[in-house]
């Protein structure tokens, strides 16, 4: 099996110097300066319009850095958050983008239009939305290293979800409910996609464990992480995290699939973060292995991750009630539990963390 290098740099910091030396560090081992297409969109991790210092979005610093330091001769950053009803520019003001966009002369774009990419799921064919950048454009992908309620950690794979333009990613969420499911979608996806990614990298300077991907707690685990395939990238953000990649989901079914890459580490020694705190992996490693397969679609029957507003927390922001796919939150914002689709989109995009998750035992056992 051909080895797939990964290139580990320690950054300590999100100063300017810090980032700048371990950027460069890792354009130098994977030979960017000299092998670069001439058109690149730059993905950031835009969850939320959240605060760089909150943890969720990718830093603006990595971003900015990583869109100075690269030669393409043609560059944009893009993302496209689920939540559509908020305009874009609070999302680029708020996560530092529209700085790092200032700073670096280049533009941020909007994912206005699409392309279909045809996948099969479980032998089943779908067409997927993706941004229409990709025809043109290769991705430079560059996630956050973070827990996930439903994939278990979202570091380079996952990020990738949000070439799926906004709205969309939340009706793919109705179709492919538990984490089973939206895993075996996310592992077609990746094989769909891949081609259009030309380099993955992650921050993995301050990480989020715990209740992420947006209520979690930080983590200093001071490195950035990049390689040519995303997979490869994951399993290495998984060793400094102290997780088995049988322990995600999509990492497992892709195992399954298509086995895992030989991965060869370069660069820095990389030192794994003590009792970092990530929830559901024992049970995910059991529930996704061959024998539970044919049982998925019975499990997730019984998979429900219910969310409940804390009114002492809530400020009647109403981006809850904007962001649901399904109108299932009412104007005095009470759930519709009859209606709701259990995607989280709304716990996601919650800016005061007000809204918990309560989930059924079986949720439970996977989360
Ligand atoms: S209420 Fe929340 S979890 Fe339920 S469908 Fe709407 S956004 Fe998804
Ligand atoms: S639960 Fe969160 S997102 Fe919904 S209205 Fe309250 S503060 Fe806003």
């Amino acid at each position: 099996m051909m080895k797939e290098k990964v290139i580990v740099a320690r950054c300590e910091s999100y100063e300017k110097d810090v980032v700048e030396e371990a950027v460069n560090r890792i354009f130098h081992l994977a030979g960017i300066q000299s092998i670069h297409p001439e058109k690149v969109l730059f993905k950031p991790n835009m969850l939320s319009a959240r605060y760089p210092e909150e943890g969720v979005t990718t830093h603006p610093a990595v971003l900015e850095t990583s869109v100075r330091l690269c030669p393409c001769p043609q560059k944009v950053i893009g993302d496209s958050p689920a939540n559509i009803n908020k305009p874009i520019e609070l999302y680029w003001e708020r996560c530092g983008y529209k700085n790092a966009s200032e700073i670096t002369g280049i533009p941020l774009v909007k994912f206005s239009k699409s392309i279909l990419i045809e996948l099969y799921v479980s032998g089943k064919k779908i067409q997927v939305p993706v941004t229409d950048y990709v025809r043109d454009f290769k991705i430079f992908n560059i996630g956050k290293l973070k827990t996930h309620n439903l994939t278990v950690i979202t570091s380079a794979l996952k990020n990738l979800y949000g070439l799926i333009p906004g709205f969309h990613k939340s009706v793919l969420h109705s179709k492919f409910v538990s984490p089973f499911e939206f895993s075996d979608f996310l592992v077609s996806y990746y094989t769909a996609i891949r081609r259009y990614v030309f380099f993955n990298m992650v921050d993995a300077v301050i990480s989020m464990e715990g209740d992420g991907p947006s209520a979690g707690n930080l983590r200093h685990t001071n490195y950035l992480i990049g390689g040519s395939d995303a997979v490869a990238v994951d399993m290495v953000c998984c060793y400094l995290i102290g997780v088995k990649p049988n322990d995600v989901p999509y990492l497992k079914i892709y195992k399954d699939l298509y086995g895992l890459p030989d991965v060869e580490v370069v660069g820095d020694t990389l030192i794994p973060v003590k009792n970092f705190i990530v929830q559901g992996r024992k049970s995910s490693r059991l529930f996704s292995t061959r024998v539970f397969k044919p049982f998925l679609h019975f499990f997730a029957r019984y998979f429900s991750a219910i969310p409940v507003i804390d009114p002492a927390i809530c400020r009647k922001c109403y981006a809850c009630r904007e962001v649901c796919p399904v109108k299932a939150i009412s104007e005095n914002l009470q759930f519709n539990s009859k209606r709701c689709i259990n995607c989280l989109c709304c716990f996601e995009a919650c800016p005061y963390k007000a809204i918990k998750v309560k989930k059924s035992f079986i949720a439970r056992l996977f989360t």
